[in-house]
Order: structure tokens, then C-alpha cells, then sequence
């Protein structure tokens, strides 16, 4: 195909496609799937190897959010049977941590539910990045604590934090309809105030809540402007007792498509499959490592991910290999230690359908809810974590 040509061109130089040509990619047909991940999959390969790099979650602090955030377990009203808990103490967090770094991962990605913290959460978030650094040295820590006030982020980078994720989620136009505590706007400037003060930027999206593919070209268009070093893509992740429990819409071709559209249109960055994985990519999750460069070891914020020994199994059968400690993450040119964290919304969606997209992504699949399991282990349980 032509279309597939030309963006392979540009992926490897660095040039933006068009957006007609990202619109395209998601209206490739299933006879042409697997022409579309071999192109991508040459661009990842040219920027980032047969590298899979492996990120691990600890939720310092579960549910209880003041937000709506429509996709979220941990919203305000939401009816989940989650997991709630208010921080973990720095060695209680320090401990998960450890589990995830000897299953494999080099980031560990801190992440707490509210709007955003407050002076004294930095401290306690401060103090964790310390005793997870004082016992693993070389690792990156990335926070993810909602929107930023000013001098935050400077605070966590001088804490030693490498990198501060805050999704953008969804487009512009839609971003009203999943959450109204809180503004689109609201969510670049925190973007902005992490790159400024020097961490790694990591901002990502959340596919499968109602929304177009103009939608998904716009939020990923939007998130190439802002550079972030990493972009995850979380698929929602359909919780009981959110308002989008029923947004079942994703198919794993439709996943991988999305993925190969980000792969060309942020070529260099590291992209992360998020939440959702298993639930939406199913048994093609060893394809979409071709588009991918990145992903979550174990379980998610309030959902549990398959065995972290599937994770790893996965990788090798699939022919990839898991970056080491002492592999740099991200191309030359972009350099200062790599990519961001990301799932601050894993488990969550956006807004009820026909509230979000001007037009319908998907006809409804079938709910794999059997594929959903509430997380009881690990961060904030007595139960050893997933690793
Ligand atoms: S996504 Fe974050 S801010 Fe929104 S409801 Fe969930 S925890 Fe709260």
C-alpha cells in the first residue's frame, strides 16, 4: 500500500503524516492488518530495537477521589468493589516497588487518585522516591498525582523523580463529556509545568469510550505538539459501577490499528500499551509488542493484569527481549534517561456513549467482563503482589 510506504518513510525521518493519513490507518481493513503492523513494527524497530521496556504500578493511595473522571474505578460515586486505602507509608511502597523491579522492570511509576496533591503529599510522595531510590539504585521513578500546582513539580524533580505522567485522555472537543471537575486545559498545563521543571514528560490517551476516530487522530496529534517522551495508551477497561461499565466497543484489530496510528504519528517516543491489555487485546497481545515499545509488568491501579511470568513469557516467545537496566530507553536525540509512567487511568474510560464521540468508533462487542478482575493483591493488601 502506498499509505503504508510513505509512513514508514516518515516515521524513520521523524515527519509528521498527515491527518488524513492517521485516518486512514484506522480505516484499514482486517486483509490489510497485517501489513499495517509490519510498517509500524519497522519504525519501532528502528528507533527502539526489539527493546520492551517493562514499567511497574504502586497506587499509594486507592479510590476516594473528589474527580468524576467517567472512565475511573476510583471516582467520586463510583460503586466498584475496589480496593480503597489512603497512602502507603515509603517502606510499605518501597516494598512493591522491589517486587516489580526483580520480576524485570526498570520504572517504577507512583501513582495516587485525587485531583492533585497537595504541599504535604509531595513531602510523603518525596520521601518514597528516596527510600525506593536508597534501595534500588539506578531505578526511574515516575509520579503520577493529578494536576500540579506551581513549584510541584520542581519539588518532586528535586526529590529525585524522573519523570510526571498526566494523561490528556481524550480529545479537546470531547473532553466535557467524561469529566466536569476538571478541564482539558487544566490537564496540558500540567504537562507543561512537568516539562518545564525538567522531568520526563509522559502523556498518553484512553481508546474505547465512545469516541471517533477524528477523536483518537486529535488527542494523538494533540500529544505529539506536546512532546512528551512517552504516550501510553490505555484501552478502557469497562468497570462495574463507573458510568461506562457498558462501553464494550473494542475489538483487538481496532487496538492494534490504534497503536500502529500512535506508533507513526509519535514515531520516537516510547509508546506503552496500558491498561486493558489483556482484556481488549487478548490473545494478539505478542503483536502489538511490533508496535510497542513499552508496557505495564503485572497488575494495574485497581484491576488485576495477567502474571507477571505471562508478561515475560510473552516477550521471549514473541521474540523481543526485556531493556535492561543499563540500555537507554529513548533515541539519542531525545535522551535525558526516557519515558514516563501512565496509567493514572488504566482502569477507566470516558464518557457514556453518545455523550463523547460525535460518532460511534465501533459497533458494541461483546462485554468480556469475565476478563475483569477487581485488584486484592499487592500495594495496600497483606497478599504479595503480581510480578
Ligand atoms: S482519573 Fe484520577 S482524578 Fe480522575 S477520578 Fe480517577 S483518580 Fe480521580
Amino acid at each position: 500500500m502506498d499509505l503504508l510506504t510513505t509512513l514508514v518513510d516518515k516515521g524513520l525521518r521523524r515527519e509528521l503524516p498527515t491527518r488524513e493519513e492517521a485516518l486512514a490507518v484506522l480505516a484499514t481493513s482486517d486483509d490489510d492488518l497485517l501489513d499495517v503492523v509490519a510498517a509500524a513494527g519497522k519504525v519501532r524497530r528502528h528507533w527502539f530495537g526489539r527493546r520492551v521496556k517493562l514499567n511497574y504500578l504502586v497506587n499509594l493511595k486507592s479510590g476516594l477521589c473528589p474527580e468524576d473522571c467517567s472512565y475511573c474505578s476510583q471516582r467520586l460515586g463510583s460503586t466498584a468493589g475496589i480496593l480503597k486505602y489512603s497512602w502507603l507509608k515509603p517502606d510499605e511502597a518501597s516494598k512493591a516497588a522491589a517486587a516489580g523491579l526483580a520480576g524485570g522492570a526498570k520504572r517504577v511509576c507512583l501513582v495516587a487518585s485525587g485531583r492533585g496533591p497537595t504541599d504535604r503529599d509531595v513531602d510523603r510522595v518525596s520521601d518514597t522516591i528516596k527510600a525506593i531510590k536508597d534501595q534500588n539504585e539506578g531505578v526511574e521513578v515516575c509520579a503520577c498525582l493529578g494536576l500540579l500546582s506551581d513549584g510541584q513539580a520542581e519539588r518532586l524533580r528535586q526529590a529525585g523523580a524522573d519523570a510526571y505522567n498526566h494523561n490528556l485522555n481524550t480529545s479537546e472537543a470531547t473532553y466535557g463529556g467524561i469529566t466536569t471537575t476538571h478541564t482539558y486545559a487544566d490537564r496540558v498545563d500540567t504537562v507543561h509545568k512537568a516539562h518545564a521543571a525538567g522531568l520526563s514528560a509522559c502523556s498518553g490517551l484512553i481508546a474505547g469510550m465512545g469516541e471517533s476516530d477524528e477523536d483518537l487522530v486529535d488527542v494523538v496529534f494533540s500529544l505529539r505538539e506536546l512532546d512528551p517522551d512517552s504516550v501510553p495508551v490505555n484501552f478502557l477497561i469497562p468497570v462495574e459501577g463507573t458510568p461506562l461499565a457498558k462501553e464494550w466497543n473494542l475489538t483487538p484489530q481496532r487496538c492494534l490499528r490504534i497503536l500502529a496510528m500512535v506508533r507513526f504519528v509519535c514515531p520516537d517516543v516510547e509508546v506503552r500499551i496500558a491498561g486493558g491489555r489483556e482484556v481488549h487485546l487478548r490473545t494478539m497481545q505478542p503483536l502489538a509488542l511490533h508496535l510497542a515499545n513499552s508496557i505495564f509488568l503485572g497488575d494495574y491501579l485497581t484491576t488485576e493484569g495477567q502474571a507477571g511470568k505471562a508478561d515475560l513469557e510473552m516477550i521471549a516467545d514473541a521474540g523481543f527481549e526485556v531493556e535492561g537496566a543499563d540500555q537507554v530507553t529513548l533515541p539519542g536525540h531525545r535522551a535525558t534517561g526516557g519515558g514516563g509512567c501512565g496509567s493514572h487511568e488504566s482502569d477507566g474510560g470516558c464518557g457514556p456513549q453518545g455523550v463523547c464521540g460525535s460518532a460511534a468508533a465501533a459497533p458494541v462487542q461483546e462485554a468480556r467482563t469475565d476478563l475483569v478482575a477487581v485488584r486484592r493483591r499487592g500495594a495496600g493488601t497483606d497478599l504479595a503482589p503480581n510480578a
